[in-house]
């Protein structure tokens, strides 16, 4: 028997681009969710669905509220979760005066399980349905963040850190661990239920250029994991990369050297590229994350959402916690609007949205199971709620269009309009 979900519904059924195009969205004031075994059956306007319905099957009701796919955070890191909001510094000082710290008592496996569920608790209650996580250098970690993940029904990617220069002594790996406790984890996680593996260099500053052949020997052994770094945030970070790797025309060409520039290879920031950058990256079908409040948070620069899509590069976007500020996808879009104000482009509503759904869902190489209510994907969404504050109350009052409430929400909500989360068509209580 299906479940039935009854409310207003919101979904990308393509990018909507920056003119917010009109035919990429379906927008269902009075719909019927229908799902079964977890995945979407059907989604259509209450007035076709309820006359077939069979008598006994409850719909739960949502009217006055909008139902849109689950949100998913395509950069995020679960050992910084009590060190966001951290004082002062850019990216190279960040990482040595608080990351770096806070991740040496992930050694520790209850706590790294302790954080793990609360930080995932935390994705949940924003309406943060599946991410793609970076773990620390410790295989325990792993272990935590796909437990509790796996616990919970989640779809989630994550990998264990690989660092063996640069970094403190008790955060190192080397080349030949790095390969082997990577291959375990694959072995025990990947394609398990509804996780996956990403292989998981820091950056390639902190990576010996054996540590960066053996994880590109693992990408090609490997082919549907997820590749999970970081690229050219930083103007201090890639100078120093052009130091480090003098023989690279550029900090994207360090990866490609190693093998690290495929399908499913998903590169945070992608701040300071340049044109031959933007192609090669699309070439190798390599996806971006936008971090708006991590890029300003650091003063690390503005995110070009026009030149890298325009590049056919996928992008998602993403919190970047801690280094972000909030947890909340919501916010994120809001930043996400700001930085590419700033820049004479402009983000509506819908493809906000979009780089958080289906848009993401592309960029991981997960449109076919997750970002929108098509049939037979994963049933994962969220209820959003406008009377949960206020300001956002009587805003919503004043909206003539979905697309007017949608930014609103995006402006004025947070976790608290995040009415319910709902996993594969089971409404999730933490
Ligand atoms: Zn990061």
């Amino acid at each position: 028997m299906p479940n039935a979900f009854r409310g207003s519904f919101f979904h990308c059924l393509a990018d909507p681009g920056e003119h917010a195009d009109a035919a990429a969205v379906e927008y269902i004031e009075d719909g019927i969710l229908l799902t079964r075994n977890g995945v979407v059956e059907k989604l259509a306007p209450a007035n076709d669905i309820l006359p077939g319905l069979s008598a006994d099957i409850e719909v739960e009701d949502l009217r006055g509220k909008l139902i849109v796919p689950g949100l998913i955070d395509c950069h995020v890191h679960f050992s910084q979760l009590d060190i966001i909001a951290s004082y002062g510094e850019q990216l190279l000082d960040w990482l040595n005066r608080y990351a770096y710290p806070a991740e040496q008592k992930f050694a520790d496996a209850e706590h790294a399980r302790s954080v793990a569920d609360f930080f995932l608790d935390e994705l949940l209650r924003n309406g943060t349905t599946t991410a793609l996580v970076f773990a620390t250098v410790f295989p325990q970690s792993v272990d935590a963040i796909f437990a509790a993940a796996q616990e919970r029904g989640m779809r989630l990617i994550a990998g264990k850190v690989l660092m063996d220069r640069m970094c403190p002594d008790e955060l190192s790996d080397d080349a030949e661990s790095a390969y082997a406790d990577s291959r375990a984890l694959i072995e025990r996680w990947h394609g398990k239920d509804r996780l996956g593996y990403a292989i998981t260099p820091r950056f390639a500053l902190t990576s010996s250029d054996d540590q960066l052949a053996a994880a590109g020997k693992l990408a090609a052994e490997y082919p549907d994991t997820w590749i999970h770094t970081h690229l050219a945030e930083n103007q201090e970070e890639v100078d120093q990369i052009a130091r480090q790797f003098p023989w690279s025309r550029s900090y994207l060409d360090v990866y490609e050297h190693f093998g690290l520039l495929r399908d499913r290879s998903m590169f945070a920031h992608c701040l300071h590229l340049d044109a031959t950058d933007r192609e090669l990256m699309a070439a190798r079908g390599a996806a971006g994350a936008f971090c708006p409040t991590s890029n300003l948070f650091l003063g690390s620069g503005l995110f070009d959402l026009r030149s890298m899509s325009e590049a056919g590069i996928e992008i998602g976007l993403a919190t970047d916690v801690g280094g972000g500020t909030s947890m909340s996808m919501l916010r994120t879009m809001s930043e996400a609007y700001k930085v590419l104000h700033l820049q004479g482009q402009s983000l509506p509503a819908s493809r906000a949205l979009y780089l958080a759904t289906l848009g993401a869902a592309r960029a991981l190489g997960l449109d076919a199971d997750l970002g929108n209510f098509e049939v037979g994907r994963e049933a994962d969404f969220i209820v959003l709620d406008s009377s949960r504050s206020r300001i956002a109350a009587r805003r919503a009052q004043m909206v003539s269009s979905v697309d007017e409430l949608i930014f609103a929400l995006i402006f004025l909500g947070d976790d608290r309009h995040v009415a319910a989360t709902y996993l594969q068509g089971k409404r999730y209580e933490s």
